[in-house]
């Protein structure tokens, strides 16, 4: 048989291809687009989608805002107002993103809005994008901050449409992402609604618990228990990196009472330096600090914060991927079942196990 021509696809067929690895289903967007919210210093990130967030995505904020004239340079490809090069990202990127992908794939692969005043600017402006064809900017009333709206998400890719599951199921991932974000940071008011109910709003006023209290209700709020750990005899205060640096710096956080369990592990919430992670490292390193208090497959609420140095974990990771790996792993995990185990014992929730070596 001829060997067949070897031929360049056309940038469109490019960009859809690269937006399906990235954008997978709504809940990536809605990820995405809190976590811009979040880098532009929101102060209240709402949430709105339509079912399960295939028909309609809806994040407002109240941060910085994008002036008008930058409303083109948001939405396209490899344009980010976070790093500047590769020497940005080796110091360690504070920012949740920094690719500058998120709005120019969403935008390939829906119909995307963003409207935006910043605070001091008189007038705000909106830009549209449909099927990766970018509009002009056009005036539009709106607040302060940022509203970013997805319509007909994978519109024009129907293979990736096919892949979309129940509305319900959609939309239960669309609440862990909005639950993930909301527990992360409790000094941001952060409301999600479904079809025009509010499934919850925190308060947004710095406390742990309270957040917990919004997102799980009072039963779990109640039965959370304070963890707070650090490594004995730390006198690291510079907070420069050094060669002695522990290989965990804290451990913080709350984890439920063992009765106050489920029988799903989607309530355990891990964080590292600050970012929503699924570690299976720190979840099996929680449960292990319960021991045999927990009745058969049932698990704790924990929400878990881990600082480790920041060289130690990788934030290059691939954007859809919440798994990390740490360089130092063992250690991570004896300081997050230690950290758990003492809260637990302090509360005689479980009884003292021998030292371990
Ligand atoms: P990244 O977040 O990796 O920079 P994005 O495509 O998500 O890339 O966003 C591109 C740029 O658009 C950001 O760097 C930021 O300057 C601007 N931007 C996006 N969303 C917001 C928002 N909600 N508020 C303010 N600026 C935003
Ligand atoms: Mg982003």
């Amino acid at each position: 048989m001829e060997p067949p021509d070897i031929e360049r696809l056309d940038e469109r067929t490019v960009q859809r291809i690269a937006a399906g690895e990235v954008v997978e289903r709504p809940a990536s967007v809605v990820k995405e687009l809190v976590e811009n919210s979040l880098d532009a210093g929101a102060s209240r990130v709402a949430v709105s989608v339509e079912s399960g967030g295939t028909e309609g995505i809806r994040v407002r904020d109240d941060g910085v805002g994008i002036p008008e004239g930058q409303l083109e340079a948001a939405v396209a490809e490899h344009a980010t107002s976070k790093i500047g090069d590769i020497e940005d990202l080796d110091r360690g990127v504070a920012t949740l993103g920094f690719r500058g992908e998120a709005l120019y794939t969403v935008g390939a692969v829906s119909r995307l809005t963003v409207r935006s005043r910043p605070p001091d600017a008189e007038a705000g402006a909106e830009i549209t994008v449909e099927g990766g064809e970018v509009g002009e900017v056009r005036p539009a009333g709106c607040p302060a901050g940022t509203t970013v709206e997805v319509d007909d998400l994978f519109y024009n890719t129907p293979a990736r449409e096919k892949f979309l599951k129940r509305t319900a199921t959609e939309f239960d991932h669309v609440n862990t992402v909005v639950t993930g974000y909301a527990l992360a940071n409790p000094d941001v008011a952060v409301s999600l609604e479904h079809d025009g109910r509010e499934t919850f709003a925190t308060e947004g006023n710095g406390d742990l618990r309270s957040a917990v209290l919004a997102v799980y209700g009072r039963e779990v709020a109640e039965s959370m228990i304070d963890v707070d750990w650090a490594p004995e005899g730390e006198g690291n205060t510079d907070g420069a990196a050094d060669a002695d640096e522990p290989p965990v710096k804290r451990v913080t956080g709350l984890v439920s009472h063992p009765e106050t369990a489920r029988s799903t592990r989607d309530y355990l919430s891990t964080y590292v330096n600050g970012r929503y992670v699924t570690a299976s490292a720190l979840r099996e390193a929680t449960l292990d600090a319960y021991g045999g208090q927990l009745a058969p497959d049932r698990y704790p609420f924990a929400v878990l914060f881990v600082e480790v140095p920041a060289g130690d974990v990788d934030v290059n990771v691939h954007p859809r991927k919440l798994e990390v790996r740490f360089d130092e792993e063992p250690a991570v995990r004896s300081a997050v079942e230690t950290a758990v185990e003492e809260a637990l014992l302090d509360h005689g929730l479980i009884r003292s196990t021998a030292p371990r070596g």
